[in-house]
């Protein structure tokens, strides 16, 4: 390590940038173990080495250590015993089991799906341990089968070509039912979004059925309708979805339909949320809940005054639609964009929409998904549930 690059090997920060390292010493592959040095020659830990990503180096451990496949077992045990302490109730069956670098396995991602599990392999390092690692995982979680979703953008990054498909077991059915405490939803494991399903927002659509009782709610950038399906269990008055994904917005319907909801309160609307809103808005719409859950909007840090101007502009439409009193849960899912910045730009929307509104909570991430104190940028959903005055 470059000596001036050493401070953040010191705090355990899991990465090592390219510009950090002074000299590789040997030949190592993609994935292989190395030892990481200071400069004065002792070793600070091991980790992957990745030729390709200017993440050259992700620790496995802070300590010279070495890394077998006992060494995954642990790491997948404790990862996957610590989500029975997360008091996540029997009927959910769809959550988290190791969440990357927060769980100490740099780029691996395991969700479970009810009785099939989905991983992703999104860094040099696990993919060069991938069978053990799956060895370890079928030894550790009874499974119906194992499905692979190798499909990130950050697997481009590490030099991996993309790899989807059945790794072992059966091959899962086209959609999967899966119970979230007193709800049912259908996942498509296979192509829908991340793994399937957003199951990082699972609190936040629980949340938002306590307050749904009676209440006409817009929830844009719908998906499948996980935060619909909530609202109407809690009583919702009528729900408008708004995707871009017709195959999205079918799901939903299903999804009502499995869960004897009144179909009757759930409307879909096709198309470009950034355009409704603010047809919405022209009409004069009255909502008493406005969900907005877009996608990541910041892919760089040079992309972020772009993505600021595109929450701006949908929470400005949302505090215009929201009746005195009503509620406003907003998200922003782009790592990049730091919780304060955020916080700021829902400051400004409400400041243009003449509003006054209050921060009643601040969301985030499910409980599944942890954050490693040492790994800060593991939190990269953040939320705010306002309530305009009146
Ligand atoms: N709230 C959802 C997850 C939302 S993910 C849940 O809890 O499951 C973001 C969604 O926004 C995706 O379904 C995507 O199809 C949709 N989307 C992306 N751009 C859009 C746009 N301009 N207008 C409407 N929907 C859009």
């Amino acid at each position: 390590m470059k000596k001036g690059r050493y401070a953040s090997v010191v705090r355990h920060h899991p990465w090592i940038f390219s510009g950090a390292i002074e000299k590789v010493i040997g030949n190592p592959g993609p994935g292989e173990t190395v030892s990481v040095r200071s400069e004065d020659g002792a070793i600070s830990g091991v980790g992957a080495y990745s030729p390709f990503s200017q993440i050259r180096v992700r620790f496995w451990a802070f300590k010279d250590r070495e890394i077998d496949n006992s060494f995954f077992y642990e790491r997948l045990k404790a990862a996957i015993k610590s989500r029975f302490d997360l008091a996540i109730p029997s009927t959910t069956n769809a959550y988290r089991l190791v969440n990357a670098e927060s769980d100490g396995l740099p780029g691996l991602v395991i969700d479970r799906y009810s009785n099939f599990l989905v991983c992703q392999f999104l860094s040099q390092g696990v993919e060069y341990w991938r069978d053990g690692i799956i060895a370890q995982l079928i030894s550790l979680v009874p499974n119906q089968g194992i499905f692979e979703r190798s499909d990130g953008d950050v697997r481009q990054k590490e030099g991996l070509e993309i790899k989807t498909g059945l790794i072992i077991g059966e091959k899962p059915p086209n959609l999967i039912e899966i119970m979230e405490e007193g709800c049912k939803f259908l996942v498509d494991i296979k192509s829908g979004h991340k793994t399937g399903f957003y199951l990082d927002q699972r609190e936040n659509r629980i949340l938002l059925s306590r307050f749904s009782e009676g209440a006409r709610i817009l929830n844009c950038f719908s998906y499948t309708g996980g935060f619909a399906v909530w609202a109407i269990k809690g009583g919702a008055r009528e729900v408008i979805n708004i995707d871009s994904s017709r195959i999205a917005l079918d799901l939903a319907e299903e999804n009502a339909r499995i869960n004897n909801l009144d179909q009757g309160r759930m409307q879909n609307i096709h198309g470009d949320a950034f355009k409704i809103l603010r047809e919405f808005t022209n009409e004069r719409e009255k909502f008493d809940i406005v969900v907005l859950d877009p996608p990541k909007f910041a892919m760089s840090k040079a992309g972020l005054p772009v993505a600021a101007r595109g929450y701006k502009d949908i929470n400005l439409s949302a505090f215009k639609l929201l009746r005195p009193g009503g509620l406003l849960f907003t998200f922003s899912c782009s790592g990049l964009m730091q919780h304060d910045l955020f916080q700021k730009i829902v400051f400004d929307a409400a400041i243009d929409a003449e509003t006054e509104a209050q921060i009643i909570t601040r969301l985030t991430q499910a409980k599944d998904h942890p954050t490693a104190l040492n790994f800060p940028e593991g939190t990269y959903l953040k939320g705010l549930m306002c309530r305009i005055s009146g």
